[in-house]
C-alpha cells in the first residue's frame, strides 16, 4: 500500500543543516495498523509527514499503490491527499466554527452538494458517537470528543490510509483508550490502513500490527509487534 525507499530529510535553517531522517525504508500493508515509534527528535513526524508530501524527502521515492507521490505535482498531489486523512496531536480543529462545520469543511473545499454533505457529516458524527454536538463548538468539548471530530474530518473525503501524529498524546490515559478503540474499530469497519506515529509504548503495544523503531533519523528495526516487543 505504501512504500518508501531511501528516504532522507535535510532541513536548512539558515546556515544550519539537520539531517531528520537518513535513508529510511518502510513498507505498510493495505489493512494494517502500522506504528513508528521512537524518542522525541526521532525524525517520526517527517518520516509520516514525508507520506502524504506534507514534507518533500530530500531523497528518495514514495508509493501509494502504483502513484509516484515524489513525482506528482502541486495539482496533482492537492488530488492525491484527499485520499490520505490526517488526524494531530493538538486536533487543528477550526475554533470558530462548530463540530458540524469542522467536519463539513473538507467536502465543502470539493464544492459537495449541501444535502450530501448534511447526510456525510450525520453519518460521521454518529461514527464517532458525536450526534448530539453536531452545533457545539470545539471549545465546549473534552479533549477526546475534540480528537473524535478530528477524526470523522479525517474521514469525510473517504480516505484509503488514515495518518495519526501523536493523536493520543494529549490525551489522559482513559481517553487515549477509548480514541485507540475507536481507530481499532474503524480500520475493521472501513478497511482503512493506519499510520500512527507515538512515543508510547503502550499504544503500539495495544493497537499496532506492525512498527518501524527509529533513533537519530534511522529505522533501526521494524517488524511484527509480536516478535519485537511480547517476546521474551
Ligand atoms: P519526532 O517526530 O520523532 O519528534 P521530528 O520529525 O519532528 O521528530 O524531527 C526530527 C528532527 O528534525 C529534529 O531534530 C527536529 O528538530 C528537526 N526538524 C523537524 N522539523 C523541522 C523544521 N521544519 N525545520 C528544521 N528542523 C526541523
Ligand atoms: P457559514 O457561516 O460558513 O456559511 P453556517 O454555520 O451558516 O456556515 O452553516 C452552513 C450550512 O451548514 C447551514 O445552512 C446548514 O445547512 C449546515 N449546518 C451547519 N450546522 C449544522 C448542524 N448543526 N446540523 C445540520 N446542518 C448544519
Amino acid at each position: 500500500m505504501i512504500v518508501m525507499k531511501n528516504i532522507s530529510k535535510i532541513y536548512s535553517r539558515g546556515d544550519k543543516k539537520v539531517e531528520a531522517l537518513r535513508s529510511a525504508n518502510l513498507t505498510v500493508n493495505q489493512g494494517e495498523i502500522f506504528g513508528i515509534v521512537g524518542y522525541s527528535g526521532a525524525g517520526k513526524s517527517t518520516l509520516l509527514r514525508c507520506i502524504n508530501m506534507l514534507e518533500r524527502p530530500t531523497t528518495g521515492i514514495v508509493k501509494i499503490r502504483d502513484m509516484e507521490m515524489t513525482s506528482l505535482n502541486d495539482t496533482q498531489l492537492q488530488q492525491a491527499r484527499r485520499k490520505i486523512g490526517m488526524i494531530f496531536q493538538h486536533f487543528n480543529l477550526l475554533s470558530s466554527s462548530t463540530v458540524f462545520m469542522n467536519v463539513a469543511a473538507p467536502l465543502r473545499l470539493t464544492n459537495t452538494p449541501k444535502k450530501e454533505i448534511e447526510k456525510k457529516v450525520s453519518e460521521l458524527l454518529n461514527l464517532v458517537g458525536l450526534s448530539e454536538q453536531a452545533s457545539a463548538y470545539p471549545s465546549q468539548l473534552s479533549g477526546g470528543q475534540k480528537q473524535r471530530v478530528g477524526i470523522a474530518r479525517s474521514l469525510a473525503n473517504e480516505p484509503e490510509i488514515l495518518l495519526c501524529d501523536e493523536a493520543t498524546s494529549a490525551l489522559d490515559p482513559e481517553t487515549t483508550d477509548s480514541i485507540l478503540e475507536l481507530l481499532m474499530a474503524i480500520n475493521r469497519q472501513l478497511n482503512l490502513t493506519i499510520v500512527l506515529v507515538t512515543h508510547e509504548m503502550n499504544v503500539i503495544k495495544k493497537i499496532c500490527d506492525r512498527v518501524a523503531v527509529m533513533e537519530k533519523g534511522l529505522i533501526i528495526e521494524q517488524g511484527h509487534v509480536i516478535d519485537l516487543f511480547t517476546r521474551p
